[in-house]
Parts: C-alpha cells; structure tokens; sequence
C-alpha cells in the first residue's frame, strides 16, 4: 500500500525574501531614527526575524511590546531594546540594554528613589489616553530625572485626526520641562523632522505595520489541502453534522484557529468596505456557512462549519476542479492574527 507523502503538511507563510527586504529598505531609508517595532507574532513573520532584519539594517534600537519579547530578539540583535508596555515593580533585573517606558510618576519617583540612575524613557499622555503622564505634570516628572539616565520622551498618538499638531504641541511641553529626544509613535517621517526642527531635539520613529507589511505583494499565506472527499447534497459531514450545501467534493485543508485562521480582531473596520473586507476574510462567528478564507479554483470557498483547532472543512461545488491532496492554496489572513506552522524564505 502506498502511503500520500506531502512535502508540506500544515500553513506558511511564503516570503519572497529579496522583495521584502528592498520594501523594508525602502521604508528604512526614508526614515531617520527608525526604531523598528517587534511584537505580539512579529506580524506574521516571528520576532526573531524582525530582529533579524533590525541587526541587517543597521538599526542601533528595536521596540518590544512586553517584558516577554525580549529574550526573542535578543540573540538576533545585539542593540538596546525599548519595552513599550509601562514599567511596572516586575520588570526583570536591570540590563543595560533594555530600555523600560515609564508611564506613571509613581513610577518614575520609585526608580528615581532607587538611586541606580537607570536608563528610562517616560511617556507622555496622549489623546489616546492610554498610558503616560498628563501634560500639567511634566514638569513634576522632569524633577525627578536628575537622578535618572534619561533617553527621551514618548508621545504615542491615535492612528486618525491631528496627530501631527497634538505631537508638536505635546513635545515642546516636554522639552521645554526637560529638554530631551522625542520617541514618536503614528507621524510621517516628514512630520518627525518639523517636530525636530522646531523643538531643536532629535527624534525617533517607532514604525511596525508600515515596516514589516509596507510590501503586501511580497508575502502570502498558503495552506495544503489534507483530504478531498466526494459529497452529495444533503449529506451530514463535520462535527456539528451540517448538511452539504449541493453535490461537489468536501476538502480538508490546514490551517483552523490555532492558526488564528478566520478569526477578526474586534472591527477596526469604519467603512462598509473595510466591513466587506472582513466578511470576505471568513469572521467566523458570521455563521457556519461563512465564506472562508481559503481560494480554491479561483475564489473563496464556503466553510461546511466553522474551522476547527488546525483544520478547516470547505465545500467545493461539483461544477469547480477539485484540488489535489497535497496542492497547496492561498488564503487570506490578518498578518497580526497569523501562526502559520512554518514561515519559508523563497
Ligand atoms: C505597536 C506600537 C507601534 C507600532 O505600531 P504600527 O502601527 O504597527 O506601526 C508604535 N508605537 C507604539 C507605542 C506601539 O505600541
């Protein structure tokens, strides 16, 4: 008997790597004080990579969200490491290259006690309202950086409205209570400039999407095909038992939650074609008859039911080929929501 040998057997993400690296360098070079941002899944490519790519461009910093994404970049790039997530009393041991952001004067006046004269940057708030000091204290803030080795101020701005304006308003409060670099989060690298100009500091850009994502046409995710079976109408399959929407082929295909595969982050969709889009990309909790993410003979295919862990059953009308096992698919994902199995350099 002889056995289906599959080269491949789950979910990929395919990079041609040399377009990818020209679009990260065509970012890079256009923007002065880049520090690059790796964090969450590395936006689909792994934060190993990203540091990777960090250390090939030359970049002296790199961003990390938590204390947990650390150890990932740190064998792949040898430059200091800015955490993003607020400092809080777990922050692991002092090491001179990881870069903690303060976002609370309690905080900052308890490393400041210490008398250690740690390297911090201390966060402005913001509009967002997420983390940082109000602007009316800053100048309290600024008291206690005497004692401390201070690297800058972050201004991290919402993604829509003024951000240019609120930046350049919010920076020169803080140079003008200490006098220092601005680390700025969602401007141009045009806007970066005039905030330097104008504030006589030099400024950082902290830059992941735009990045990472900036060259869609590089990048794609594929899936293989694990099983086809041939189902006539009304036929119960899967789990919950649906009935097969009409004669055609069942087809088992990698890739289900685990993947994060036809899962949407909670809707940044604000137009009706953002909306489309995302019905398109299979929101799973549309229904079980939801269009998947997975393209077979030229278009998306209807899930029988929701995905599974690791696999997803789709339908495929008899009219349309049915694909082989083994054939590999492309589908489309959210690349911040993406754990493909293996991530292949082309
Ligand atoms: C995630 C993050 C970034 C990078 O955001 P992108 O939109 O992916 O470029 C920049 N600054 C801060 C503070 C962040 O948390």
């Amino acid at each position: 008997m002889s056995g289906t040998v599959l080269d491949v057997t789950g979910t990929m993400l395919r990079v041609d790597r040399a377009g990818w690296e020209a679009g990260i360098d065509a970012v890079a070079g256009a923007t002065p004080g880049l520090v690059p941002v790796a964090k969450g899944n590395g936006y689909g490519f792994g934060l190993t990579n990203l540091a990777e790519q960090t250390t090939r461009m030359g970049a002296d910093t790199i961003a990390v969200g938590t204390v947990f994404e650390i150890d990932p970049v740190r064998e792949a790039f040898d430059g200091d490491i800015v955490v993003l997530t607020p400092w809080s009393e777990d922050f692991p041991a002092t090491d001179p290259r990881v870069i903690p952001t303060v976002s609370r004067l309690g905080d900052l006046a308890r490393l400041a006690a210490a008398g250690e004269r740690r390297r911090v940057l201390v966060e402005v708030q913001t509009s967002m309202r997420r983390h940082g000091i109000l602007p009316a204290e800053l100048n309290v803030a600024a008291g206690y950086l005497r004692a401390l080795d201070f690297a800058g101020w972050v201004i991290h701005l919402p993604l829509s409205g003024a951000a240019a304006d609120e930046a350049l308003g919010l920076a020169g409060t803080a140079t003008n209570a200490h006098p220092g670099p601005l680390w700025l989060s969602h401007v141009t690298a045009a806007e970066a400039e005039r905030i330097g100009e104008r504030t006589g500091q030099p400024t950082r850009l902290r830059l992941g999407t735009k990045l990472w994502l900036g060259a869609p046409t590089t990048y794609g995710a594929t899936s293989v095909v694990l099983d086809v079976h041939r189902v006539g109408k009304g036929e119960r399959v899967g789990y919950r038992q649906k009935k097969a929407p009409g004669n055609g082929h069942l087809v088992v295909v990698a890739g289900g939650t685990a993947h994060g595969i036809a899962l949407e982050a909670p809707t940044p969709a604000a137009t009706w074609r953002q909306r489309a889009t995302a019905v398109a990309t299979g929101v799973t909790a549309a229904s079980g008859r939801a269009l998947s993410p997975f393209s077979i003979g030229g278009a998306k295919r209807r899930f029988i039911e929701p995905p599974h862990m690791q696999s997803s059953l789709v339908f495929v009308p008899a009219e349309v080929r049915p694909p082989q096992v083994g054939d590999e698919i492309g589908v489309t994902v959210r690349n911040t929501t993406y754990l493909p199995d293996e991530i292949v350099f082309d």
